[in-house]
């Protein structure tokens, strides 16, 4: 062992460099937030692999001069705080002087700065050598080889393409904060996005389509010491299983699960308890009554008057909810019950909350508004009705060589089915669900897809982060039948979708499922992305709990089943599908049988 003695700056420098820089995305952070503190209107961002080789930022800000350039890779350096009232006080994003000195600890680094005062730029690197270079004004950084002399860090980065993601993720939640500056991203030479100067809303336009945009309500509160704006989606958004929930708080996006909460209160029964709604808000408060010195990385921060904040949020997003008309969405008079039992709702678990025509569907009420649900002649449960008369007519004697004989559905979502020696009850979605992973895979595996072509190719928006996410899994989806083309600008257009796939809300569907194979992390295989994809699209396509089914449609379910008997009968995510009750086992219940 050696004895107590200080570590050397350089060390120090390195340890302290693991708080602040974890990967290349956490390096864009940093540096994209001095291009904002020095007042940059417009900041371009270049990547080569994921930010792993190389990162560039070029922003025209008000730049460094010469002089200063000496302290700049030292820690605890900074030109925005001077005092502990600074500090309380500060407006600018930076503060501890920490960033330029980790990264330059870990990477290679150029920094190069055009100040207005100055007649030229000047660049200096890691080695502290200082030269001119020419260079419009402003400021502009060059950060190569990530890591290469911490391998042990180098060891925990992501794929490229997942840093790539992450950077990317990152660079849209600062582009939300920021709408008032221009940003573009290059990765690999590929120009990915550019998004001009702009106001709150469209700026959101620009990232996530104007369909998705449309779908918000604007939210607005001024008071002395905290304003909030911005936009919440319409409780339809909530279904999404994409959520999109944005704090932007005093020029940083900062996460808070307190303020989410206050949200969904906000919300409350508008959506259903298992949804999240979507908003983004910038609050702007009082820097004194905010600190942001709570993470290392600045996500998170405390505020002195939470409850407060709370409160107010709650007041304004409810205020928003009850000024708009949300009848429409809700008018089951327009929207045919038909589509209202075939539209799927977006995660797949969601298949357990879909609205149910019992008389729950209709306790969907603002207890802040007035608005009323129209039934369609009547009510949902009529139609229903009407519908299972008419399907009285269609039902054919049981087949005989069908072991398990269907008796009655139940609830709309069980089977209540006797065989020679059992009653079996089997839950329609998980065993729909399980038929149709079967068949996926197996189609998978042989390569004999079967697929429905559209008529009318349907069209959706997607988000950067999306079709990056189609990319790398679009060898797979038309494995298991799906068509898909690009047709530039985030538009696809689905040319076809497996057999027996449900069409309904295929954007939402599509949606969803990228962000099932996004939050996968990296697969380690093909077949394992493959398999997120098929659960998903089994999961997807299958029938819903509480979906009327006809006695020829829990025929073919079961036949369907008997199909893959030899498997476990589960659905992919190992719920059961069916439960079993002998006779022998009644008998013993009854104490018939001793
Ligand atoms: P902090 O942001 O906490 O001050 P940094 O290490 O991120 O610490 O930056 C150190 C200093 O370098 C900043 O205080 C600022 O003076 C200067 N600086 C960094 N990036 C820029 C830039 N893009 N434009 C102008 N000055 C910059
Ligand atoms: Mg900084």
């Amino acid at each position: 062992m050696t004895k107590i003695h200080k570590l050397s700056n350089d060390l120090i420098n390195k340890i302290a460099a693991g708080e602040v820089v974890e990967r290349p995305s956490s390096i864009v952070k940093e540096l994209i937030e001095n291009s904002i503190d020095a007042g940059s209107t417009k900041i371009y961002i270049t990547l080569k692999e994921g930010g792993i080789d190389y990162i560039r930022i070029v922003d025209n800000g008000k730049g460094l001069s010469k002089e200063e350039f000496g302290l700049l890779f030292e820690r605890h350096a900074t030109s925005k705080i001077n005092s502990l009232h600074d500090l309380e006080n500060n407006l600018h994003l930076g503060f501890r002087g920490e960033a330029l000195a980790s990264i330059s600890s870990v990477s290679k680094v150029k920094f190069m700065s055009f100040p207005a005062q100055q007649e030229s730029g000047f660049q200096i690197d890691n080695t502290g050598e200082i030269k001119p270079v020419p260079m419009p004004k402003g400021t502009q950084i060059e950060i190569k080889d990530l890591f290469y002399n911490v391998p042990v860090r180098k060891k925990y980065l992501k794929t490229p393409s997942t840093e790539y993601k992450n950077c990317l993720t990152l660079l849209q939640e600062y582009a939300i904060c920021h709408p008032e500056v221009e940003f573009s991203l290059t990765h690999n030479d590929k120009p990915i996005f550019k998004y001009k100067a702009t106001n709150q809303q469209d700026r959101l336009a620009q990232i996530y389509g104007e369909d998705f945009s449309e779908k918000l309500l604007p939210v607005y509160y001024s008071g002395a010491d905290l304003k909030i704006e911005g936009f919440i989606g319409k409780p339809e958004l909530a279904v999404s299983k994409k959520t999109e929930q944005h704090f932007l708080i005093n020029g940083r996006p900062i996460k808070t699960h307190t303020f989410n909460y206050a949200i969904k209160q906000a919300f409350g029964s508008l959506i259903f308890p298992q949804e999240k709604p979507q908003f983004f808000l910038w609050l702007t408060l009082d820097p004194q009554d905010v600190d942001m010195n709570v993470h290392p990385r600045k996500t998170e921060a405390r505020f002195h008057f939470e409850g407060i904040i709370f409160r107010k949020l709650i007041r304004a997003v409810k205020q928003s909810l009850e000024q708009t008309d949300l009848t429409k969405q809700l008018d089951l008079a327009k929207s045919s019950a038909e589509s209202f039992i075939s539209t799927p709702t977006s995660h797949p678990d969601k298949q357990f909350i879909n609205p149910r025509p019992t008389k729950s569907s209709f306790n969907f009420q603002n207890p802040g508004s007035s608005y009323k649900i129209q039934g369609s002649k009547g009510s949902l449960i009529d139609y229903f009705n009407q519908n299972r008369q008419k399907n009285d007519h269609l039902h054919t004697p049981d087949q005989p060589e069908n072991k398990l004989k269907p008796l009655v559905q139940i609830e709309n979502s069980y089977i209540l089915c006797q065989s020679s020696e059992s009653i079996v009850i089997i839950d329609q979605h998980a065993a729909h669900e399980r038929v149709l992973y079967e068949k996926f895979k197996s189609e998978a595996n042989s390569q004999k897809a079967q697929s429905q072509s559209l008529l009318t190719p349907i069209q959706v928006q997607l988000t950067t982060q999306e079709v990056e996410t189609l990319r790398e899994s679009q060898e797979t989806l038309s494995k298991i039948g799906f068509s898909i083309s690009n047709l530039g600008d985030n538009t696809i257009a689905v040319n076809a979708v497996p057999l027996k796939f449900s069409k309904n809300s295929l954007d939402t569907v599509l949606k969803g499922l990228l962000d099932d194979i996004s939050s996968q992390g990296d697969p380690e295989s093909l077949s394992e992305l493959e398999d997120v994809v098929i659960n998903y699209a089994a999961c997807r396509g299958a029938i819903k709990f509480g979906q009327p089914l006809t006695r020829d449609e829990m025929i073919a379910l079961i036949q369907e089943m008997e199909k893959i008997q030899h498997k476990q009968y589960s659905c992919p995510h190992g719920r059961p599908s069916k439960v079993e009750i002998t006779f022998k086992d009644l008998e013993k219940q009854f104490k018939r049988l001793k």
